[in-house]
C-alpha cells in the first residue's frame, strides 16, 4: 500500500510536466518514419532520468532500459510516436504548428504517459525485481509499420511480457478496457483493375463494358461476408474507391477498384482473400474482361494473452474500481501492437480519453480530435502497476520454489 501511495504522489507531481510534454509533441507532429525531433525529445527525457537508451531501432524508435536492483523478468511497455497527414482544426493554444500534420490519434499522449511511467519507475529501482524496457515505436500509422521492424531488429529479445495502451476518445475518461483474445482487427487492402474493351457508347455489342463488370463485381463482393463467413464471426469487406470512364458517350475500357478487409481470425482472413480473387476472376470471365489484382496484407489482428488480460482486469479493478473496468468491444481498426503479441504474451488496453462535458468527442483521425489529458495519468498508472504486478508475481513464484 505504501508503494502505491508513493507512486501516486510521484505521478501527481510529474503530471503537469507530462501535460507539457504532450502539448509540445502535439504542437510538433511528425509523420510515420520521420519522427526525428520526437525521438530526440524522448531520448533527452529518458537520459535525464538516468535510463540507458538505444536509438534508431526500427527507424527512429528509441528503446530505454531500466535495470532494477534485483534480478527478475524483463517487462516491455510500448508507446507509438507518429502523427497523421491531417490539418489540425482545433482552436486551442497547443494546436499543431505544422500545416497539414496532426497528432489525431493520441500518440502524443502515449509518449507523455510512457515517459511519466519511466520517470516514476526510474525512481524506485531498488524495488524492481527485473528490468523494464520502454519501447518508443515509430510509424504505427503506415503499412509496413514500425513494430514489425522493431521486432525484426531484436527489440523483444529476452523480453518476457509486453503491455501497451491506446487512449480512446470514444470511451469516457476514467474507464479502461481490454478483452482476452482478439481485440483489434487485421486490416488488409485489395486493388483490382478490370480491362474491358472501349468503344462507342451507342455500339455496345462491339465493346466490353468495364463499368458494368466493375459494378457487378462490387455487388458480388458483398456476398462474401453474408454467405461465406460464419455469421457469429465478425468481418468487413468494403469497396472504398471505384474509378472508371471519361465521357458520357464512351464505353470505358478500364475500371479500378480498391477496398479494405477487416477480420479477427486468420482462417477467415485467408478465406476472404481467396473469395475476392475467385469472384473477381469469375465476374470478369462472365463478360470476357481481363483483370489484375493485388491483395496487400496489413497488420494482423491484435490478440491478447489470456493470463495477461486477467492481470489487467485484476490490477485495473484494484487501481480504478470495478465499475471503471470494462470488457472491450472488438475494434475494426488495425494496430501493429499485434506483432509484439505474435512474439510474446501481453495485453493491449484502451484507456478512456473522451469527455463530452468538455466537448472532447471527436473520433480518432478527425481534424478536431483531442483527449482529456487526465487519461495520460491513467495510462501511466496502469502500465506502472502491471509491470510491478508481473515482477512481484515472478519474484514470489521464485522464492516459493526456493523454499
Ligand atoms: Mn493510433
Amino acid at each position: 500500500m505504501e508503494v502505491r501511495m508513493i507512486i501516486n504522489e510521484q505521478l501527481e507531481r510529474i503530471y503537469p510536466e507530462m501535460v507539457s510534454w504532450r502539448r509540445y509533441l502535439h504542437e510538433h507532429p511528425e509523420l510515420s518514419f520521420q519522427e526525428v525531433n520526437t525521438a530526440r525529445f524522448i531520448a533527452e527525457k529518458l537520459e535525464q532520468m538516468g535510463i540507458e537508451i538505444t536509438r534508431n531501432v526500427g527507424g527512429h524508435g528509441i528503446v530505454g532500459r531500466l535495470k532494477g536492483e534485483k534480478a527478475g523478468p524483463v517487462v516491455a511497455l510500448r508507446a507509438d510516436m507518429d502523427a497523421l497527414p491531417i490539418q489540425d482544426e482545433k482552436d486551442c493554444a497547443y494546436a499543431s504548428k505544422i500545416s497539414g500534420r496532426m497528432h489525431a490519434c493520441g500518440h502524443d499522449g502515449h509518449i507523455a504517459g510512457l515517459l511519466g511511467a519511466a520517470y516514476v519507475l526510474s525512481r524506485m529501482k531498488e524495488h524492481l525485481h527485473g528490468s523494464i524496457l520502454f519501447l518508443f515505436q515509430p510509424a504505427e500509422e503506415v503499412n509496413p509499420g514500425g513494430a514489425e521492424r522493431m521486432v525484426a531488429e531484436g527489440a523483444l529479445d529476452g523480453v518476457d511480457v509486453i503491455y501497451g495502451v491506446h487512449l480512446w476518445s470514444q470511451f469516457p475518461v476514467g474507464k479502461v478496457y481490454s478483452v482476452t483474445g482478439p481485440m483489434m482487427a487485421a486490416a488488409d487492402e485489395f486493388l483490382i483493375e478490370i480491362s474491358g474493351k472501349g468503344g462507342h457508347g451507342g455500339v455496345p455489342q462491339e465493346s466490353i463494358d468495364s463499368i458494368l463488370v466493375g459494378s457487378q463485381l462490387v455487388v458480388n463482393l458483398q456476398t462474401i461476408v453474408s454467405r461465406n463467413v460464419d455469421p457469429t464471426s465478425a468481418a468487413v469487406v468494403s469497396v472504398g474507391s471505384f474509378h472508371s470512364g471519361s465521357s458520357f458517350n464512351v464505353i470505358a475500357d478500364r475500371c479500378k477498384l480498391s477496398g479494405t478487409v477487416r477480420t479477427f481470425d486468420e482462417q477467415i482472413r485467408r478465406r476472404i482473400e481467396e473469395r475476392i480473387h475467385e469472384i473477381t476472376a469469375h465476374t470478369c470471365a462472365m463478360h470476357g474482361a481481363q483483370y489484375e489484382w493485388n491483395y496487400i496484407r496489413g497488420y494482423p489482428a491484435v490478440v491478447n494473452d489470456a493470463t495477461e488480460t486477467q492481470r489487467f482486469f485484476r490490477v485495473a479493478a484494484d487501481l480504478f474500481g470495478n465499475e471503471q473496468v470494462e470488457r472491450s468491444p472488438l475494434s475494426m481498426a488495425g494496430e501493429d501492437f499485434s506483432y509484439y503479441l505474435q512474439s510474446i504474451p501481453g495485453c493491449y488496453m484502451f484507456v478512456g480519453a473522451g469527455n463530452p462535458d468538455k466537448g472532447i468527442v471527436a473520433p480518432h483521425h478527425h481534424p478536431e480530435f483531442d483527449i482529456d489529458e487526465r487519461s495520460i495519468l491513467h495510462a501511466a498508472r496502469l502500465m506502472i502497476h502491471l509491470s510491478l504486478d508481473y515482477m512481484n508475481e515472478a519474484w514470489q513464484t521464485r522464492s516459493l520454489a526456493q523454499e
